[in-house]
């Protein structure tokens, strides 16, 4: 009888699930819930920003994040209501997806690792200092 070889099986990456994906793009951007909600508009958008980053809850609907900090509407979409073997591909750290254009800080635009797969070169850069 043979075993399958698990050293050689590639391990099923974590799920991001919508609410982590909020979280990471806002912890990515440097900005807490309170300065997120003032960005965009004030105080009234802080009870909005708890609910969509409360594990369990998916909305229909959320506010224009994409307007304070790079964030894709679409990939939340996706993340909450496609099952996870259907999610984008999206940096483990931060949340960047490959559609959304973002510096790198180095004066060019964020791409994957060549590194590490499962992170993008800003995430590679901040481990690496
Ligand atoms: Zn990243």
């Amino acid at each position: 009888m043979r075993h399958a070889n698990l050293l050689h099986a590639a391990p099923a990456p974590p799920v991001i699930q919508p609410w982590d994906y909020v979280a990471m793009r806002r912890n990515a951007a440097g900005l807490s819930v309170e300065q997120l909600a003032t960005a965009l508009g004030g105080k009234v958008y802080e009870r909005h920003l708890r609910a969509i980053e409360t594990p369990g809850l998916r909305f229909q609907q959320i506010a224009a994040l994409d307007q304070a900090m790079p964030f894709s509407a679409t990939v939340y979409r996706q993340l909450a209501d496609l099952p996870p073997l259907q999610h984008p591909r999206l940096c483990q750290r931060c949340g960047w997806d490959a559609h959304t254009d973002q510096p790198d800080g180095c004066g060019g635009l964020i791409t994957w690792s060549r590194t590490d797969d499962a992170i993008c070169t800003r995430c590679e850069q901040v481990t690496s200092q």
